[in-house]
């Protein structure tokens, strides 16, 4: 009964308990992708807000943003609701302007772009590494223009981007660098944390993320500037600390000094994060020893397991990813997929390249095959349960139903 009780809790799928109506006998739990590892004093933390009162932005988010400052090395870190609104509040503090082009990777979650259009900007897509599964430094000179406003790299999986060929060409063509971290906070590149390398570093803590408030984000950044313009402009672009408007120490007046945007981060939010954000460097060493499982039990498999880590680099371990050979497999991704939801184990795709999106293909009349690599990575990618809350014995299943899956 404990495991139908854990299913319920773990968010199972709806036709797991349909079919737990049917089959009593089926007693193993749903093991979901991108499970978030919540611990005790993450709820004491929420509820002791909850009991404080002060729901919204307040002094939990001062202190997280604090914690997360220091952890990075950077000198300003701002929260906000989502990456996705750290990204676009980026772009705009370096002042991207209708016309504009930046400079990304399609392989990526729909956000990277989005907020590229929502300035009216163009993103400029350029291939992936079929290794790395990073953008490839090598072909971004060529598509550089008079446009270009930034690049915009995204530390795909977790595995840090060439930083500092990425560098040198910002410094070339004098052009901002805006680094999507949504997959790596504990990423390092040569000596020096993501998040103190570009001029802003967006972050992810959403919900299947490897530090999870639900929703929410951070940018990091040196400059104080930016960053206490993303502070007014997440709330509403009122003056500077008038979430203190209704505190003993606010007074009753505040300015609204730009039209800004509702992208600051709630108290409870923060609460979720800020003891997770301790346990960091133990949830990214037990990624790390599941990994090492994965990549010992799938060397035989018909699929390519992710390629090693650079060397000087952390690779935060954000996704593991395999690539399906549908021929020596015997069937499709995601039919190898469906397998895997039948053992009850659940799977991620990241990604389907973004110019293989109707938007984009259509919009830029894109072809897959104009990004040949992003094209094939799309075609085969699978993403396995990497959580740092799967015990040895879910891993062990992961595997066995794996190993299933792809026998022909
Ligand atoms: C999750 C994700 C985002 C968006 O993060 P939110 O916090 O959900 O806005 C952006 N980029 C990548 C690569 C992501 O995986």
């Amino acid at each position: 009964m404990v495991t139908l009780i854990n299913a319920e809790r773990d968010g199972t799928s709806k036709e797991w308990k349909n079919s737990q109506n049917k089959e009593v006998l089926c007693m193993e739990k749903y093991i979901i992708f991108g499970s978030p590892h919540i611990e005790e004093q993450d709820i004491r933390e929420v509820v002791d807000s909850l009991h404080s009162g002060w729901l919204s932005t307040g002094p939990k988010v001062a202190k997280f943003e604090k914690m997360f400052a220091d952890y990075i090395g950077a000198s300003h870190a701002c929260a906000l609701g989502s990456c996705t609104a750290g990204l676009h509040l980026a772009l705009l503090v370096v002042g991207v302007k209708p016309g504009d082009e930046i400079i990304t990777s399609p392989m990526t979650f729909a956000a990277t772009a989005n907020v590229i259009e929502h300035l009216g900007a163009q993103p400029v897509f350029i291939d992936i590494e079929r290794d790395s599964m990073n953008i490839d430094v090598s072909q971004i000179s060529s598509k550089v223009t008079k446009r270009t406003k930034a690049i915009l790299p995204v530390h795909f999986a977790g595995r840090p981007c060439d930083m500092e060929a990425v560098i040198e060409l910002a410094k070339k063509h004098d052009l901002h660098v805006i680094e999507d971290a949504a997959h790596c906070t504990e990423g390092e590149y040569r000596g020096r944390k993501i998040g103190t390398i570009g001029d802003l570093t967006a972050f992810s803590f959403y919900a299947t993320k490897s530090l999870s408030t639900g929703e929410g984000g951070m940018v990091t950044t040196h400059n104080e500037h930016w960053a206490e313009k993303i502070k007014v402009l997440s709330s509403h672009g009122l003056s500077r600390d008038a979430w203190k408007r209704y505190s003993s120490e606010g007074n009753s007046h505040y300015q609204v000094v730009v039209p800004g945007y509702p992208y600051n981060m709630m108290d409870l939010q923060a609460a979720i994060g800020i003891h997770q954000l301790l346990r960091l460097s133990k949830s990214l060493q037990r990624r790390d020893e599941i990994w090492r499982m994965y990549d010992e039990a799938f060397e035989d498999l018909p699929v390519e397991t992710p390629a090693s880590a650079e060397t000087g680099t952390v690779h935060a371990r954000h996704l593991y990813t395999v690539l399906v050979d549908s021929e020596n497999a015997g069937r499709s991704r995601d039919g190898v997929r469906r397998i895997l939801y039948e053992q009850k184990v659940g799977s991620g795709v990241h990604f389907i390249s973004l110019h293989m999106h109707p938007y984009y293909a259509n919009k830029y009349g894109y072809a897959p095959e104009d990004f040949p690599n992003a094209m094939y990575v799309s075609e085969r990618t699978m993403s396995l349960p990497l959580s740092s809350k799967l015990s040895d014995d879910d891993v062990a299943r992961v595997i066995v139903a794996v190993k299933k899956a792809l026998r022909k």
